[in-house]
C-alpha cells in the first residue's frame, strides 16, 4: 500500500473538508469511509451563513432554500417571528451534501474509499485525522477523546401536500417545548420539511413522544413521517483530548457540536480548517488551543443559555421573543459576531439576562 501523509477516517462534512484543505496545501490524502455514498445521515440539513463563510466548497448546488425567517415559538402557544436581513440559513439534505463534498475531495486528487475501514493505528499515513463521528473508534484507538456527554436527535420528513409549502416556505420554526435539553424544529426543504426533536440523551426513551407532540402542533400524524431516524449529539464538557502525536480529531469526533442549538456543521468547517493548518505545519500540538480560540467562547455561552433554558423556560422564553435579543441571534447566525461577549452596547441586556438566569438557583429550604 502506498504511502499517505494523512488518512482521514470519515467521509462527513468535517472529514471531507479536512481532506480538501489538506489536499489543497499539497499533502497525498486518504479518505475512507464504512459507508457508501451518497449515504443519509439524520440531520436537520441547516448550514447557518456563518457555517457557509467556512465551508472550503460552495455548497449552493445542493441547497434547496433559503431561510429568512425564524418562527420561534413556547409550548405550542405564544410565538413570535423574526425576519433577517438575509438569509441565515441555507437548507439542504445530508444525503446530497455530503455526497457533493466528498465528490469535491476526489476533484482536488484525495483517494476516497467508500464502504471501506481501517486499522488507523497502523495504516501508511504519517497523520490520522478521526472524523468518525458521534459513533466513531478512531478516538479510542489513540487515547484521544473522552469529557463528552450526549443528546439524542430524533427526526422525518413529511412531504409538501400532507403540509402546505407556503406555511414552511422560507422558514425554519423552533419549537421550546418542555423538551428537556432541546428543542423541537421544522425546516423546510425542496419537496418536504424535515420536523425533529433534540434532547438530553436519557430522554431517549420518550423521545418519539416529544416527536408526536411536535407533530400534533403541526396537524400531524406521526404515522405521516418517513425516514424516521435518530443519532447521538456528542457536547464536549469537560477536558477532551484533541490531538496526540500523530492523530487529532475533528467535528462530531471532537464533540464540537453547539450545545443550545444542536448545529455542529460551522464546528465541522473550522475545526477542518485548524486540523489541517496543525497538519501541514507538522504541529499537532497547536490544534487544541486554537480549536479554543475559535469556537470556546461560542460554546461556553450555549452552555449557558441552555441552562437558562433548562432550568427557567418561562422567563428565558420572555427575553427570547424580545426584538433586542434577536439582533444578537441574527448577527450570530450570519457571522458577524463569533460568540455573544462580542455583542456590546444595550443589546448586550438580554444576553445577561439569560447569564443571570442561568445562574440563578431557587435557595434549598
Ligand atoms: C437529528 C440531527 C439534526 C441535526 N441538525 C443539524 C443542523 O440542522 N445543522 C447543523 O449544523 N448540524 C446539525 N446536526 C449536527 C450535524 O449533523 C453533525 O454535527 C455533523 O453531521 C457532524 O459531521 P461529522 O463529519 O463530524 O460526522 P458525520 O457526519 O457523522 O460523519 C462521520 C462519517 O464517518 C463514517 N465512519 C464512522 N465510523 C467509521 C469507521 N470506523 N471507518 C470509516 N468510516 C467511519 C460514517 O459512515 C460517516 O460518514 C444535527 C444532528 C442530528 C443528530
Amino acid at each position: 500500500m502506498k504511502n499517505f501523509d494523512a488518512l482521514v477516517v470519515g467521509g462527513g462534512p468535517a472529514g471531507s473538508t479536512t481532506a480538501i484543505r489538506l489536499a489543497d496545501g499539497g499533502a497525498r490524502v486518504l479518505l475512507v469511509d464504512k459507508a457508501t455514498f451518497p449515504r443519509d445521515k439524520p440531520c436537520g440539513g441547516g448550514i447557518t451563513t456563518r457555517a457557509l463563510a467556512h465551508c472550503p466548497v460552495d455548497p449552493s448546488p445542493v441547497v434547496e432554500e433559503q431561510v429568512d425567517l425564524v418562527e420561534l415559538r413556547f409550548r405550542f402557544g405564544d410565538s413570535v417571528v423574526r425576519e433577517a436581513r438575509s438569509p441565515v440559513i441555507s437548507m439542504t439534505q445530508r444525503r446530497r451534501l455530503d455526497a457533493f463534498l466528498l465528490d469535491a475531495a476526489r476533484e482536488r486528487g484525495v483517494e476516497v474509499r467508500e464502504g471501506t475501514t481501517i486499522d488507523a493505528a497502523s495504516a501508511p499515513a504519517d497523520y490520522v485525522v478521526g472524523a468518525d463521528g458521534a459513533n466513531g473508534t478512531t478516538a479510542k484507538a489513540f487515547a484521544l477523546g473522552g469529557g463528552i456527554v450526549h443528546g439524542v436527535a430524533y427526526e422525518g420528513n413529511v412531504p409538501y401536500g400532507v403540509v402546505e409549502r407556503d406555511r414552511y416556505a422560507r422558514r425554519a420554526v423552533v419549537e421550546l417545548a418542555d423538551i428537556p435539553g432541546g428543542y423541537g424544529w421544522v425546516f423546510p426543504k425542496g419537496d418536504h420539511v424535515n420536523v425533529g426533536v433534540g434532547a438530553w440523551q436519557d430522554e431517549g426513551p420518550r423521545i418519539r413522544e416529544h416527536l408526536a407532540r411536535v407533530c400534533e402542533a403541526h396537524h400531524l400524524d406521526p404515522a405521516q413521517l418517513g425516514s424516521l431516524r435518530g443519532h447521538r449529539l456528542p457536547l464536549r464538557r469537560g477536558a477532551t483530548r484533541l490531538a496526540g502525536d500523530r492523530a487529532l480529531l475533528v467535528g462530531d469526533a471532537a464533540g464540537l457540536i453547539d450545545p443550545v442549538s444542536g448545529d455542529g456543521m460551522y464546528e465541522c468547517f473550522v475545526s477542518s480548517r485548524l486540523a489541517a493548518d496543525a497538519i501541514l505545519a507538522g504541529q499537532l500540538d497547536a490544534y487544541p488551543a486554537a480549536l479554543d480560540a475559535a469556537v470556546g467562547r461560542l460554546h461556553s455561552a450555549s452552555w449557558k443559555l441552555k441552562q437558562a433554558l433548562d432550568r427557567w423556560p418561562r422567563a428565558s422564553w420572555r427575553v427570547a421573543r424580545t426584538q433586542l435579543l434577536w439582533r444578537s441571534v441574527e448577527r450570530l447566525l450570519l457571522g458577524d459576531v463569533a460568540a455573544p461577549a462580542d455583542v456590546h452596547g444595550v443589546a448586550r441586556v438580554p444576553l445577561r439576562v439569560l447569564d443571570a438566569l442561568a445562574r440563578f438557583r431557587v435557595p434549598q429550604s
